[in-house]
């Protein structure tokens, strides 16, 4: 016997988010990871066990634009489009290169990336180092949230049933003189799922450095970031004292705590892992 789902696509955003509130929902953009999720055996449709709302057509998650020195971008963006709009940071359309391939590129949308709460999620790293800020949006209103404090595990984010991430702010995002990089360590350079991911930004005024930011992929639960770490760097001078360095190295060296699992080894992970943040560093 075939499963039968219900399926709703709605012309509208308001229309959407009531059928959010109404009943407890599957929420699909571009579906590449829900269908991976909820396959059935061959020829059969994926096992999903409740309605589906598709979000991906709506056009008020579809908007990529500048306000103030912050970059919005709808959560329904696909990477393809991402790719192709001048609004988008090189650094970030880098990253979003090493995703898949074309195909997968054409479905997978931001949003997706962000809710699915992949430890290896490839554009994770970056909109932490980005300090991302996620507006998401029901029928009784809209709030802010941090992405760290929104991705609480392996596919656990702090989302309510009836609510959509509509946007993801980039702060300040458009002020120059960061030195900002995406590595993503996998078997090959692109369509791999990464063994290990790291995002950097160093800001510095003359020789002083006043801004550092640290973010690890695959490596843990969840992306590892550590303020505390990133604050002994400040007002310290550029190019780093070897100690300095080293005692940064260190540091991360007692957070970081990767898994063995069918990718790579913990030892692997971490040693590539602090490899690619003193390779930064330098
Ligand atoms: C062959 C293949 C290769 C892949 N390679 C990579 C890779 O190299 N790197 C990588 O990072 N990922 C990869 N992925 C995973 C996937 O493509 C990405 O995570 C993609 O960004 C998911 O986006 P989506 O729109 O397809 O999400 P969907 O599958 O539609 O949704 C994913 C999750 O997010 C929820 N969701 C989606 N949008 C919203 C929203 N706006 N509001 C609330 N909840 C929402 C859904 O309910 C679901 O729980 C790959 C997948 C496949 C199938």
């Amino acid at each position: 016997m075939v499963d039968k789902t219900t399926s709703f696509r709605f012309e509208r955003l308001d229309q959407t988010l009531t059928q959010l509130n109404n009943e407890d929902c599957m929420i699909i953009a571009g579906g590449t990871d829900v269908m991976v999720l909820h396959k059935n055996y061959r020829g059969l449709p994926a096992r999903i066990g409740k309605p589906v709302v598709f979000i991906d057509h709506l056009n008020e998650l579809k908007q990529v634009y500048i306000q103030g020195h912050d970059l919005h971008i709808g959560a329904c963006c696909t990477y393809s489009e991402l790719l192709e709009n001048r609004f988008i940071p090189d650094t970030l359309k880098r990253a979003i290169k090493t995703i898949a391939a074309p195909a997968i590129r054409n479905r997978g949308t931001l949003g997706g990336n962000i809710c699915n709460a992949s430890p290896a999620g490839d554009t994770l790293p970056l909109l932490y180092v980005y300090n991302a800020q996620l507006l998401l949006r029901s029928v009784n209103g809209q709030r802010l949230v941090d992405i760290s404090e929104f991705i609480q595990g392996p596919r656990r984010v702090q989302r309510l049933a009836n609510e959509l991430l509509v946007e993801i702010i980039l702060p300040d995002v458009l002020d120059e003189g960061s030195r900002i990089i995406f590595e993503k360590i996998g078997n090959r350079n692109a369509d791999a799922i990464a063994k290990v991911s790291f995002a950097g930004s160093l800001r510095l005024k003359k020789d002083r450095i006043v801004d550092a930011r640290f973010a690890f992929g695959a490596v843990g639960p969840t992306i590892v970031r550590s303020s505390a770490i990133e604050q002994k760097l400040i007002g310290k001078s550029f190019p780093l004292d070897q100690k300095v360095m080293e005692e940064i190295i260190a540091d991360f060296d007692s957070i970081i705590k990767p898994i063995d699992d069918q990718r790579s080894t913990a030892a692997y992970r971490k040693t590539v892992a602090l490899n690619l943040l003193r390779y930064f560093l330098k």
